[in-house]
């Protein structure tokens, strides 16, 4: 870069600095500006658009173009070449802007007279605030440098939207972070929640975006990094001591804190006069903005790692971080950008509910989300850009919806919904000792699903009279090493104590496909939901699955053992992983262990092809319990983590409820008791259905128990089977229609 363009740059950011620090209204200084860039970089034109909504530009200041213009003129994200810069958020250079691709002629800005055209966006930190824009008459492209300084200068106006600087009389803008924002995401967990904001990683405010002495700040931004290297030095040799896998993720890490690249293009940012702070933040906003575009799982990975790390050296050069000492609420909603399981499970159910920016249905997160009951939104974008900390938000986990800072009226609807819900577990706890038993003297186990021991406790407080699937895999994700057998066997020995005699039914480590285990090597796998997974994971490499189960043996000691085997697709993987704990069985009883008092094994059904199985597998299997979120998705051939196709396919599909009711015969035949422990045993009407067709045994969250109950206890079975029956007659797609209409007519909602 030519020195004159370096000490030009340098004066130019110091005046806008001065801008700042002087009095001023906010529009007064918007237009100051246009003016100090346009006559810094002796281009004729320098306009300031901003977002208005998160669709529109509108032109907020201007110098050179006409004035009337200003707050007139209004562009769509991806319209004209303002629009494309706001779109791509890469710049436009062109020395003829009329022929430019996307070119949109507006009459009333008088820039038809200016060739050139250049546009960069106003970004920070992956939020797009505004498109800076400097045109000229004479044709020409603008040179690197150029460009390379028009980003340095939209940097500082994206700092200073950050701290204010143009909120006020006369200006269109209002404050940022204080207008109510509405965030449609994907439903994660249900339930609804009203509580203030709690980042999981508190934004970091940079207050100097402008430096005098490129000296001192690069010295500031080498010491910082240095500080980096060594703390990622750090956790790489105590990750190799014990986790060579895990030592493996962070030498890449390792690798891009020390790239020269990353740390050159910084310097050069402060060269042309930003501080170390926002020159970290320059090249974290351009990293986070290709990061929105890149398809490839692996780089966004990588560019992950460089946001990662840039955060933390923001952390060191600002010394903000939790030490701010910031409170946390006494209602906590956790926003994220994404969130391991273990520092989930940190916080525990202090968490009213979390929002998450990234995060799919099967993730940890959700997982444990799950099993602790906290409404949770996935795929939010944008929120950690958005909220701050403290910020009044409104949770619908069912909706999968955010409302950040809501309007009043909002904010009353969703507390009447809110005391509805309250009410209604009201009514439910009044039945939570009474049987689910039907109009028609049908009676419905009610068995809740788990993964924790903090699940256990709703065992009593639900009214469940099982255990119908504990999810072994969770002790497995939240740890960086593969539990032992000591630790395993305490914990299923505190799970049977805290259910107090009441039936546990064990599941299998169910591992791969969404559920990676931290310290196993993962696999590059095509179609991991039909890949190497649960069944096929343990008997592949039998050492886990043999040491889970003399865990589960030695736990039980004299009690009744229950244990199921996940994903079997066909008779003989069951026989196999059977024979399994048949033989450990037997080996602890020639070590003279005390053995369980008797032992269920059972499989789930989650392939169609074990529904056709040979009639030995029914006689074999001591229980069967469908897991239908994994049937469903094979069914349909739908992925269950796939939002576009998730909610594609009615669970009341009629192919699906007549698939379904074989299975129930199958299981009449040889009398094998089945369940159905999928998500769609805990949706009132679902379940009906399903009690309809014959299921006498439903396992859901603990949170499901009364609302399903409450409506079994009102209801002849006969009557919706007749329903049922009409409606597959019919020929239409899905029973539900009648199903609802049918309940619209009897008093169930009562
Ligand atoms: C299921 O597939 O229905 C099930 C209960 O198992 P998971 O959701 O853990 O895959
Ligand atoms: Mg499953």
């Amino acid at each position: 870069m030519p020195d004159g363009t370096e000490s030009e740059s340098r004066k130019l950011l110091r005046r806008l600095r001065d801008t700042l620090a002087e009095p001023g209204k906010g529009q007064e200084r918007l237009d100051r500006i246009t003016h100090i860039i346009a006559d810094s970089m002796r281009t004729e034109v320098c306009s300031i658009y901003l977002f208005r909504d998160s669709d529109t530009l509108e032109l907020c200041a201007t110098e050179g173009l006409k004035p009337e213009a200003v707050h007139h003129t209004r562009l769509r994200v991806g319209e004209g070449l303002v629009g494309r810069v706001a779109r791509s958020a890469r710049a436009v250079n062109t020395g003829d802007a009329p022929s430019a691709k996307g070119f949109r002629f507006m009459p009333e800005t008088g820039e038809e007279v200016f060739s050139s055209f250049l546009g960069v966006p106003i970004q920070r930190l992956g939020e797009r605030l505004g498109v800076l824009v400097v045109q000229s008459r004479e044709a020409r492209q603008f040179s690197d440098d150029e460009v390379y300084a028009l980003e340095v200068v939209a940097m500082v106006v994206a700092e200073m939207t950050e701290l204010g600087a143009f909120v006020g009389e006369g200006s269109a803008m209002s404050a940022l972070h204080q207008r109510p924002a509405n965030f449609r995401g994907g439903a994660g967990q249900e339930g609804v929640a009203a509580g203030h904001v709690w980042l999981h990683e508190p934004r970091v405010v940079v207050t100097n975006p402008v430096a005098d002495d490129p000296e001192a700040e690069r010295a500031r931004l080498n010491a910082a990094v240095d500080e980096l290297r060594l703390s990622v030095d750090d956790m790489l040799s105590a990750a190799s001591l014990g986790d060579p896998e895990q030592a493996k993720v962070l030498e890449a890490y390792r690798m891009f804190a020390n790239s020269r690249g990353w740390k050159r293009r910084m310097e050069e940012d402060i060269e042309l006069g930003l501080s170390a702070e926002a020159a970290v933040e320059k090249e974290q906003s351009i990293a986070r903005a290709r990061l929105q575009t890149v398809p490839d799982a692996y780089l966004r990975e990588r560019l992950q790692d460089l946001d990662d790390l840039s955060n933390r050296l923001l952390r060191i050069l600002t010394g903000q971080g939790r030490e701010t000492g910031a409170e946390m609420p006494d209602d906590p909603i956790l926003v994220a950008r994404n969130i391991g399981p273990g520092e989930l499970l940190a916080y525990g159910r202090a968490l009213r509910g979390i929002v998450l920016e990234e995060g799919s249905v099967g993730s940890h997160a959700a997982i444990v989300a799950r099993a602790l009951a906290i409404p949770l939104v996935i795929h939010a974008a944008n929120i950690t850009a958005e909220a701050l900390n403290g910020d009044p938000i409104l949770v619908d986990g069912e909706q999968g919806v955010v409302h950040l800072r809501p309007e009043e009226s909002v904010r009353t609807a969703f507390m009447d919904k809110i005391a509805m819900q309250a009410a209604a577990q009201e009514r439910y706890a009044s039945i939570r000792d009474k049987p689910a038993q039907t109009l028609c003297g049908t009676r419905i186990a009610m068995h809740m699903n788990a993964g924790l021991m903090a699940d256990l406790p709703s065992l009593q407080g639900s009214g469940a009279e099982a255990v119908g699937l504990f999810r072994t895999e969770l002790q497995f994700l939240i740890r960086n090493k593969v539990p032992r057998r000591a630790e395993l066997a305490a914990l299923y020995s505190h799970v049977m104590d805290a259910a107090r005699g009441k039936r546990v039914v064990f599941r299998t480590l169910d591992i791969g496909s969404d559920k990676v285990l931290p310290y196993m090597k993962r696999e590059d796998e095509p179609n991991p939901a039909l890949g190497w997974r649960a069944i096929r994971v343990g008997l592949d490499r039998s050492g886990m699955m043999r040491m889970q189960l003399q865990a589960l043996i030695r736990a039980a000691a004299g009690r009744p053992l229950s244990v199921m085997f996940p994903f079997v697709a066909q008779l003989e993987e069951f026989a196999a992983a059977r024979d399994h704990l048949l033989r450990e069985l037997d080996r602890e009883d020639r070590l003279n262990r005390p053995l369980p008092r008797s032992v269920e094994i059972g499989a789930m059904l989650e392939t169609p092809s074990l529904a056709y199985a040979p009639k030995q597998f029914f006689e074999l299997a001591d229980f069967i319990s469908i897991g239908g979120n994994d049937l469903k998705q094979f069914f349909f051939a739908a992925d269950r983590e796939n939002e576009r196709v998730r909610r594609r396919y009615d669970t009341l599909n009629v192919s699906f409820l007549t698939f379904l009711e074989n299975i129930v015969r199958r299981c009449d035949d040889t009398d094998t008791p089945l369940s159905f422990c999928g998500e769609d045993a805990g949706r009132p009407v679902e379940a009906l259905c399903l009690a309809a067709i014959g299921l006498r045994t439903l396992s859901m969250r603990p949170a499901s128990v009364g609302p399903v109950k409450h409506l079994l206890r009102r209801i002849d079975l006969g009557e919706v089977r007749g329903v049922i029956d009409a409606a597959f007659a019919s020929g239409d797609q899905s029973v539900r229609p009648a199903v609802m209409e049918y309940l619209r007519g009897s008093d169930w909602a009562v």
